[in-house]
């Protein structure tokens, strides 16, 4: 199999062009016609030099990932299905808010990281994404809003919360980051990705230091240690201690504030108790909270609270002067929600090879709204 283009950043290309005997100032070029342009076909980069558009027609893959099944939810939410080179397919999630269309890729096919409330850590992990399977997650989409949508319809926004953990996936994702906010290509500026981590202390110490600087997301869900354990057993080896050295250590100014997830499951997480901890853990000046209202699923072990319980935690929060936000219902009619990924619902007999997820009535599902991020 050939190697993929959108395996490239700036720099790599640069080098490669230097290493083949090619001039360096072509991949100025390059970048300009696939990342903004659009154009994939090497032979119509018709001002690069011939033998460079021969050789990358040659020896590279440059076809965009197959969308094998796409949904449009009535909110306007759309999931697609894209297929990897190896037959592997991950699910991606278009989510329109505002002014804004985000896109919620996928890190990994599957997770290793075994969160008590998540479907695809039923799983397990069965392989990282290269970067050109993230970046190519977007292009894939991008390429298909263009034509079905219309040419003005662009994606503006990029999270890292689909399936997987990203900085377990650290230097594909870090890779496939640099490619995103290349000004030489699709230039997406740090403000518009956000990067969700569970907390892999060693990866958040190392973000600190060498991967471009955009908002992050931490998936706390609790500020006792306790609970945090049994909802993710992640914590046994990093606890909030060791997680929020870490934290400590990522340069705030270039992330102004930190958002933590906070997943609301009945009984388990959203009490008295747990709001004073919260309460104390976090500095309102330097943190956001995102209350996730938990998304049921055949044979989930949590539930979700009612909706007075959230609306209740929520207001304790904003009490303590905290901006707090809940992550909104979305897509909940084609099944477009974080922990409720086709592998599972293939597994659970609800993924139709055609036609999709089927639909079960009653069945609570919420997607990543991004409108609470920053
Ligand atoms: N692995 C990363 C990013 C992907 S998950 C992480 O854990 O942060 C994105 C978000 O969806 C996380 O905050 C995760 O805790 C949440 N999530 C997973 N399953 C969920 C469920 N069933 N209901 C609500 N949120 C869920
Ligand atoms: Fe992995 Fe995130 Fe799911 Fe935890 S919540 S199992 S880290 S994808």
């Amino acid at each position: 199999m050939k190697p993929s283009f959108f395996d490239l950043t700036f720099d790599d290309l640069k080098d490669l062009l230097k290493e083949k005997g090619f001039t360096q100032f072509g991949a100025t070029q390059i970048f300009d016609w696939v990342y903004k342009k659009g154009e994939y076909e090497p032979m119509n980069w018709t001002n690069v030099a011939r033998n460079t558009r021969e050789f990358f027609a040659t020896e590279y893959d440059t076809t965009l990932l197959k969308i094998v099944w796409n949904g449009l939810s009535k909110d306007g939410t759309r999931k697609f299905l894209v297929k990897m080179n190896d037959g592997q397919t991950v699910e991606t999630v278009a989510i329109p808010a505002r002014e804004r269309l985000t896109l919620c890729v996928s890190s990994q096919i599957g997770c290793a990281v075994g969160c008590t409330f998540c479907h695809t850590a039923t799983q397990g992990l069965k392989r990282h994404l290269k970067p050109s399977e993230v970046v190519g997650q977007f292009l894939a989409v991008q390429d298909f809003l263009k034509k079905t949508v219309g040419p003005d319809e662009k994606l503006t926004n990029i999270v890292y919360m689909g399936q997987g953990e990203p900085l377990h996936n650290y230097e594909n994702m870090k890779k496939a980051t640099l490619i995103f906010m290349s000004e030489r290509g699709m230039n997406l500026g740090q403000r518009r990705i956000t990067l969700s981590t569970s907390g892999l202390v060693p990866a958040i110490e190392k973000l600190a230091i060498d991967f471009p600087p955009v908002n992050i997301a931490i998936s706390l869900h609790s500020a006792r240690n306790d609970v945090r354990t049994e909802l993710m057993p992640i914590n046994k080896v990093y606890d909030l201690d060791r997680l929020f050295a870490a934290i400590k250590q990522i340069p705030l100014k270039a992330h102004r504030r930190i958002t933590y997830e906070y997943l609301l499951a009945a009984d388990m997480n959203d009490t008295m108790e747990d709001v004073i901890a919260l309460g104390k853990l976090l500095n309102p000046k330097e943190s956001k909270i995102n209350l996730i209202p938990f998304n049921e699923y055949p044979g989930s072990k949590y539930r979700r609270p009612s909706e007075e319980k959230i609306m209740w935690f929520l207001d304790q929060m904003i009490k303590k002067g905290f901006t707090c936000t809940i992550r909104t219902t979305k897509g909940s009619d084609i099944l477009a929600a974080c922990g409720q990924l086709k592998s599972e619902f293939e597994k659970l007999n609800l993924w139709d090879k055609d036609k999709g997820p089927k639909l079960i009535p009653g069945i609570a599902s919420s997607v990543l709204q991004n409108q609470n991020l920053p």
